[in-house]
């Protein structure tokens, strides 16, 4: 076990009795002594205050920790590695993740033993509490600042920011107004975004738009009816998560509205009820999901539910779409009916007959050209083998490797030689043999067979594997014209 010792004096301590480089130094090391620990490394910062952890040893201590080089870290005191508790208990998480202990010698302060936790619990309470205080700070700064009329946030869609200030982008602005407008009239974020990426208009980011990127921008935007939020959403894993509404900083009327009140209200209802009617189905429905590919762009098309509603009724149909065409809007032909495709393959797999197998075939590389390829790789891999042994050779010469050492690594090269060995005897009959067309051709007939023994019973599970080990590929052309590629 490697213990660090980590050691820190301020400039205003240095004086002081008990808190010298060599007192703290000594108590740690007896310490150690006193528990027979013999494998210990002093980090030593000189001169550094305990107001954050930008100190040098203690950064390189955390290096260490990081790349596993240290279990256990000591210091004489708690307040040597940190005065805020807020650091402590980032030092303690981080040290957790790498299976690392911390010991004080002088508290009852060892994250290895239950109290030592406790403690820990207890200082977590505080943290959390001093994390509060900071977050009260800094909203009060904010809202000082957002009162005075300082933007204190990046200028979303519709607005630039000038000398601190929002100001309307009349083009942009433009822009969201259609946007409100046909979305209160009942159209989806995704035909919203394909509008905007037909003429060419931008996120502030540059991007195209996506459905995703038209709901997040619209949803809950106070900038857009010229209050200004702060404090409205936190990030989680790379996640933009919602506050309650009674953490946010509201800051009224901070710069000219886009949407007038009336226009953002109905916009806001309008999102909250498409919310609601976006039922995802689940994958696993989709026989045919991860197999197929628009003919037009190469995207993936994934499984999808669809929900049209009129007066009367709502109709729900399922589809495979394409995914540039679902995301951006971008590819012309765009979906398939699951029934169709499904039905379509289905009866194309049934009907498999010897001149498809051979047409089949054609499509891949030639069998030959493969197994040369591979030939070619077990070859070098031989010569590496080689190359390996004669290093250690070398190594036994000049005396950096035993006799012993020689011996197991001769064995295991040998070892490994010899399946090395047998791979190539075995490619080069395989060859001389000739291509076995026939064993390929064998394995999808007998799986065609068992499929239509699953077909029968109707197990979807079943049917889905089954199909995934027949099929590489599907490509759909026009959103009728489909082509399988076999896999072999
Ligand atoms: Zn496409």
């Amino acid at each position: 076990m490697k213990v660090a010792l980590y050691i820190r004096v301020s400039t205003d301590e240095q004086a002081r009795e008990g808190f010298s480089i060599p007192e703290q130094h000594e108590r740690l090391v007896s310490f150690c002594t006193a528990h027979g620990w013999s494998d210990y490394e002093c980090f030593i910062d000189d001169g550094y205050s305990a107001k954050d952890t930008e100190r040098p040893a203690f950064q390189q201590m955390m290096t260490d920790i990081r790349e596993g080089r240290i279990q256990t870290v000591m210091t004489t005191k708690i307040d040597r590695l940190t005065r805020r508790l807020i650091d402590l208990l980032t030092f303690i998480d981080e040290l957790d993740a790498h299976q690392c202990s911390y010991k004080s010698a002088s508290e009852t302060f060892d994250t290895s033993t239950a109290v030592g936790r406790m403690v820990l619990q207890l200082l977590g309470v505080f943290a959390e509490f001093e994390r509060e205080r900071i977050a009260e700070r800094v909203r009060e700064t904010m809202y000082h600042a957002v009162q005075r009329g300082k933007v204190v946030t990046a200028p979303c869609f519709g607005y630039d920011v000038q000398d601190g200030r929002y100001l309307i982008n009349e083009e942009e602005a433009r822009w969201v107004r259609i946007m409100a407008e046909r979305i209160i009239a009942g159209q989806g974020t995704w035909t919203i975004a394909k509008m905007l990426n037909d003429h060419g208009v931008l996120t502030k980011r540059g991007r195209e738009w996506t459905l995703k990127a038209v709901r997040v921008y619209l949803w809950k935007n106070e900038r857009l009816r010229g209050h200004t939020v702060w404090n409205q959403h936190y990030r989680k894993n790379r996640k933009q998560i919602e506050r309650p509404a009674r953490e946010w900083l509201v800051v009224r009327n901070t710069h000219e509205p886009i949407l007038d009140q009336e226009t953002y209200e109905n916009l806001q209802a309008r999102l909250e009820q498409n919310q609601h009617l976006a039922p995802r189905a689940k994958r696993s429905g989709y026989l045919l999901s991860g197999l197929v590919r628009c003919g037009h762009c190469g995207s993936s098309m994934n499984g999808m539910k669809a929900v049209t509603r009129n007066k009367e009724q709502t109709y729900v149909s399922m589809k495979y779409v394409c995914a540039a065409y679902q995301k951006k809007a971008q590819c012309f032909y765009h979906f398939i009916h699951t029934t169709v495709l499904e039905e379509h393959v289905l009866q194309e797999i049934l009907a498999i007959s010897e001149t498809d197998i051979a047409v089949a075939l054609e499509t891949l590389p030639p069998p030959e050209n493969r197994q040369h390829d591979e030939l070619a790789q077990t070859k070098k891999q031989l010569a590496t083998l080689e190359g390996r042994f004669q290093r250690q050779i070398r190594a036994f010469e000049i005396g950096i490797l035993d006799e012993n050492d020689l011996l197991e690594a001769k064995k295991r090269l040998t070892q490994e030689k010899h399946e090395v060995l047998a791979k190539i005897q075995a490619l080069e009959k395989a060859m001389s043999a000739g291509i076995s067309e026939e064993e390929v051709r064998e394995k999808i007939t007998s799986r065609v067979f068992h499929m239509k023994a699953v077909l029968e019973t109707n197990d979807r599970e079943q049917l889905k594997t089954i199909i995934r080990g027949l099929v590489h590929q599907i490509t759909v052309f026009e959103g009728n014209r489909i082509e399988l590629i076999f896999s072999v």
